[in-house]
């Protein structure tokens, strides 16, 4: 059995890769492949709709609100949310926590005016995320990362912003744990976590925000014009959002995100509980802020690095290499990751530290 831990592309649930398989050659009993069938054509829109009424269904997403299967992955939405939205007023406050939030903010600059927000308290060490911010109130948006995919920084909390439209990039946290949709702007995450293949990305928005673009928006990031298009204005990326369809029929069948967020919690703390009463490893997040989906964890003696993961391949637990930027390891559990495989990497990882005490 092999454990896939990383941050993305990740591991998708074998029972979708199985499905997938079963009808990549034939699907429906039409003998083409899905990959061959016109976007336009009554086949595939049933495909694309129901992976929208899913996800609708899933995010208890309500009717103001659109929803896009768009190109270009996380990092295109952090040029087109402020290009949809710096339209009439081209200032914007980021809230920054981390290397997602930060390159959130250099797309956005080529934009319109950002004001960068420290996300963190002042004061000790592990910083605990701020729950107040010196906001703007005449800003276009307040733009934030709820999960920070490489320092494994998550907030447990949706910041207020009063009248300002809060603007969220899920990648790394969509579909982990319930959201309340009706308490963001727009909602947007690159596919390859929780969703499915990358290079997608799915945009949820707002009805009253779709008319604040700026006028060189291209057509392919154009909210109104793509919500109007259904996501169709050019070819979209058929076979990934098809998958994604096939992940959100998967999570339905688990139970939806209200029983996979108490799964997920169970399994993060498993690992941070082990993590918190070792003295071979550790965590340097505060508890407070702590992610579900990307766990980093450092081994104290770090000479040991390279042989923790060459250990752990060998045991069939792929990918924990941490970012360079923060170094050590990271387990990334997102839905797919049963706790099994959670439990497999303690049990790998205290028989690593008996043996190497
Ligand atoms: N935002 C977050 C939180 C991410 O984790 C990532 C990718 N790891 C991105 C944005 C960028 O996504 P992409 O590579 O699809 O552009």
């Amino acid at each position: 059995m092999v454990y896939n831990f990383s941050a993305g592309p990740a591991m998708l649930p074998v029972e979708v890769m199985q499905r997938a398989q079963a009808e990549f050659c034939d699907f429906n009993g039409l003998g083409v492949s899905v990959m061959e069938l016109s976007h336009r054509g009554a086949d595939y829109i049933a495909v694309a709709e129901q992976a929208e009424r899913d996800l609708r269904e899933l995010m208890h997403i309500p009717d103001n609100y659109k929803v896009l299967f768009l190109q270009g992955g996380g990092r295109g939405q952090f040029a087109a949310v402020a290009l949809n939205l710096m339209g009439k007023n081209a200032k914007a406050d980021y809230i920054v926590t981390g290397q997602w939030s930060r390159s959130a903010v250099a797309e956005a600059e080529k934009v319109g005016q950002v004001r960068v927000l420290d996300g963190f308290e002042a004061g000790a060490e592990p910083k605990k995320l701020a729950t107040s911010w010196d906001l703007d109130p005449t800003a276009a948006y307040v733009h934030y990362c709820p999960n920070e995919t490489v320092e494994g920084i998550e907030y447990d909390f949706v910041p207020e912003t009063g009248n300002v439209p809060l603007v969220a990039d899920m990648s790394s946290t969509i579909l982990s744990r319930p959201v309340d949709v009706s308490k963001f702007g727009i909602i947007y995450a690159g596919a390859q976590k929780n969703i499915g293949p990358s290079g997608l990305a799915v945009v949820i928005v707002r009805d009253d925000l779709l008319d604040q673009a700026c006028p060189n928006v291209p057509a392919i990031m154009d909210y109104a014009a793509m919500a109007k298009a259904d996501s169709m204005l050019n070819t979209p990326a058929t076979y990934a959002w098809y998958l994604a369809g096939l992940v959100f029929q998967w999570l339905k069948e688990k139970g939806g995100v209200e029983v996979i967020g108490a799964q997920n919690k169970a399994k993060a703390e498993l690992l941070y509980n082990y993590v918190d009463a070792s003295d071979f490893f550790e965590n340097r997040v505060h508890p407070s802020a702590r992610s579900w989906m990307n766990i980093p964890f450092q081994l104290k003696d770090e000479s040991l690095n390279d042989a923790f993961l060459k250990e752990a391949k060998a045991a069939g637990l792929l990918a924990l290499k941490g970012h360079r930027i923060v170094g050590g390891m990271r387990a990334s559990v997102y839905n797919a990751m049963p706790i099994e495989g959670v439990q497999a990497l303690v049990d790998f990882m205290d028989e690593f530290a008996k043996r190497h005490a």
